[in-house]
């Protein structure tokens, strides 16, 4: 099963006037446009494109619809509806994967979630970037660390499969607060985690305070470190989805390295080899607690 990245034409908090303007710190919506999207689309419109493409590359008929920008439940409960229904009613479309942030489920939209978990194969990502209320300040978020828990436990509580968005190598942040990341997942008792080091993209306030000098980025070999050090003490049963992330050449300003990415995946790899590290290990399980592909595939 593959994921289809499409756009429901969102906003977000941080960008309609709610809790700002001005968006994260880090954040450029373009920088995770989906690949066929063009303003004015439908959804329909946007899955005929994307799954063709899906289609020719892989050969396969299962698609997961993957809802990519900006806040993917931030809207009335109805034409959250409207969207997620056309999309599973596409041909091929197995279920739901939407992009959102700790604060941003209605309660009328997560009744509409716990209904679709039941009829669909559904998974929220949230996005909670740190375990560290200092960085997600720093980083003009505009929630903090018990948003983030309180969201895991409301999904939770309605059965809905959720994975968690963290963000490796903010400015400023210590190794001990990235830890605190670790601690955050592992009590979530979230399905996933997905882990990415910072970009700095074109147009951001990040991209004002690189250029000024005001920070400086981690190199590749740290980001491997701080990558295996999150490895070696993430719980087993959570499946690990990205080791690390990338962004449009077009709109990356720095780490240059990041670019390639097949290259970070081989240096994180290297770095757990040369530990002889895997994933919990410093949690005290062992390699063969690390459940294969196959055990981890949802259905
Ligand atoms: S990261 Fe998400 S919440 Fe923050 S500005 Fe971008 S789209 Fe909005």
């Amino acid at each position: 099963m593959y994921k289809v990245s499409i756009a429901g034409g969102f906003t977000c908090p941080t960008r309609d006037g709610l809790l700002g303007t001005g968006g994260c710190s880090f954040c450029n919506p373009e920088g995770s446009e989906p690949k066929h999207y063009k303003p004015g689309m439908t959804i329909t419109q946007q899955l005929e494109l994307a799954t063709e493409y899906v289609r020719e590359r892989h050969e396969t008929d299962h698609y997961l619809a993957y809802f990519l920008d900006y806040t993917t439940t931030y809207k009335d409960v109805k034409s959250l509806e409207k969207m997620y229904r056309e999309a599973l009613d596409f041909p091929g479309i197995r279920g739901l994967s939407l992009c959102t942030r700790p604060d941003s489920i209605s309660e009328e939209a997560l009744d509409l979630l716990q209904d679709l978990s039941r009829e669909t194969f559904l998974w929220v990502e949230l996005g909670v970037q740190s375990g560290c209320d200092k960085t997600l300040l720093r980083m003009n978020r505009g929630h903090t660390v018990y948003d983030s828990e309180k969201a895991f436990d409301r999904l939770h509580s309605r059965g809905i499969r959720t994975a968690a968005h963290v963000i490796l190598g903010f400015p400023g942040e210590s190794r001990d607060e990235m830890l605190s990341t670790v601690e955050l997942v592992n009590n979530s008792s979230t399905a996933g985690v997905k882990l990415q080091n910072l970009h700095v993209i074109k147009e951001t306030r990040l991209q004002e305070q690189y250029e000024k000098g005001e920070f400086k980025l981690i190199r590749k070999s740290e980001y491997a470190a701080l990558a295996a050090d999150f490895i070696e003490r993430i719980r087993p049963d959570i499946v690990i989805q990205r080791v690390t992330g990338e962004a449009p050449p077009r709109m990356l300003v720095a780490p240059e390295w990041a670019i390639n990415k097949l290259a970070v995946m081989n240096r994180v790899k290297r770095e757990l080899m040369y530990r002889d590290t895997w994933q919990g290990k410093l949690l005290g399980y062992q390699m063969s607690d690390v459940p294969s592909l196959a055990d981890q595939s949802p259905n």
